[in-house]
This record gives C-alpha cells, sequence and structure tokens, in this order.
C-alpha cells in the first residue's frame, strides 16, 4: 500500500516509463484519470483516460467522486476516488500521473505513504521538439504546454525525486529504482505496530 505521484511537462516521456514498469509487475495500479480533453490519435478509452463533457465532470465534482482535480491547459482532469482505495486495500503500488497541483492535494491526504517524483527533459528546446514530433497536438497547443512547463518546473523543490530524461534506458532504471523506493515507504502506524511487535 503506497502511492508514487509523477508529475512532469506532457511529453517528457512519463506514459512510455510507466507502461515499461506495468509490463513487469502486476502489484502496481496505474491510476487512470478522467479529462474533458479530446482523445489523441491512438489513445483510448479507459486506457488513458476516461474522456468526459465538461457537464458530466461539473456533475462529478458536485457528487464529490473525484479524489482531486484541476484544470490544466483549458481542460479539466481528476482521479476518481473508488478506484484508488480499491487499490491500496490490495496493497498496491498506485501511480499517479497529475500535475503539481494534483500532487499538492494527494500529499496533503497520504503524506505518509506517498513518494513523488518530478519528471522532465533536459530543457524546452528538446520538449518542444518532442512535441513537434509526437504530432499530436497543433503549434498553438505545444506553446501553450511549454509555458505551463515552466510554470511547473517552477515547484520542482516539493518533489522527492527529479528524473531528467535524456536517455530512456537509463531513465527507466533509474524510474525503477524509485519505484523500488516508493513500495517500502511505510506508514507511521505500520512502523509503531512493527516496533511493538518486535
Ligand atoms: P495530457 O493532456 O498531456 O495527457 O495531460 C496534461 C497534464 O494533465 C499533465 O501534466 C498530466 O500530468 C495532468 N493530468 C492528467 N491527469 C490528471 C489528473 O487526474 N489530475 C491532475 N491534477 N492532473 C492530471
Amino acid at each position: 500500500m503506497a502511492l508514487l505521484v509523477l508529475s512532469g511537462p506532457s511529453g517528457c516521456g512519463k506514459s512510455s516509463l510507466v507502461n515499461e514498469v506495468l509490463k513487469e509487475n502486476n502489484d502496481i495500479y496505474f491510476s487512470i484519470s478522467t479529462t474533458t480533453r479530446n482523445p489523441r490519435e491512438g489513445e483510448k478509452e479507459g486506457k488513458d483516460y476516461f474522456y468526459i463533457s465538461k457537464e458530466q465532470f461539473q456533475k462529478e465534482i458536485e457528487e464529490g467522486l473525484f479524489l482531486e482535480w484541476a484544470e490544466v491547459h483549458g481542460n479539466y482532469y481528476g482521479t476518481s476516488i473508488k478506484p484508488i482505495e480499491i487499490a491500496l486495500k490490495e496493497g498496491k503500488l498506485v501511480i499517479f500521473d497529475i500535475d503539481v497541483q494534483g500532487h499538492e492535494i494527494i500529499k496533503k491526504r497520504y503524506a505518509s505513504i506517498m513518494t513523488s517524483l518530478f519528471i522532465t527533459t533536459p530543457n524546452k528546446e528538446i520538449l518542444k521538439e518532442r512535441l513537434i514530433k509526437r504530432a499530436t497536438d497543433k503549434i498553438e497547443i505545444i506553446e501553450n504546454r511549454i509555458v505551463n512547463a515552466k510554470s511547473e518546473m517552477a515547484r520542482i523543490e516539493e518533489y522527492d525525486y527529479l528524473l531528467v530524461n535524456d536517455n530512456f534506458k537509463l531513465t527507466l532504471d533509474k524510474f525503477e529504482s524509485v519505484v523500488k523506493a516508493a513500495r517500502l515507504k511505510k506508514p507511521e502506524e505500520q512502523i509503531e505496530q512493527f516496533r511493538t511487535a518486535w
């Protein structure tokens, strides 16, 4: 039972890293967010996101279904509570790909069992290059994502670890180390129980 929160600019390689560790581990639950943005080419409902309308999103906020939600790049993104609670009860490591606002909220609630990691590219030029190569967004959207990335970078200090994705294989190796460390994080009550029993 542990949480690993990943943040970082779109296009820095978070999804590819997560996909690699998911292949090797069946005791990890990746939190699939709900969003009001349109699916990109190749994205699948229920795998990358749950895609809903702004009205439906608003309704789910009012019904208290989200653990956290935020407006990012003009769209809404949120994490539903239910699947997270189930995965934690099953003793899984839950990985989130959420922005800095979501990280702040999750940290308040789960500090004692949470590890956080900020992932980014070596510089903004490489990020722009990757977003252009990915060819899933128009240039205005890419520019907007770069501006957003700069403001997210201002909050790196709030994270436990920083990973600069300059080489995928080496970065994956480091990412796997953070995943292992995240699993070892123990809540205070558990430490107390262990100490008493010991
Ligand atoms: P993208 O549109 O590139 O998939 O995601 C844009 C940004 O939204 C990324 O920084 C991503 O981490 C963030 N994001 C995705 N899902 C959530 C969520 O459920 N909550 C929050 N707060 N941010 C999210």
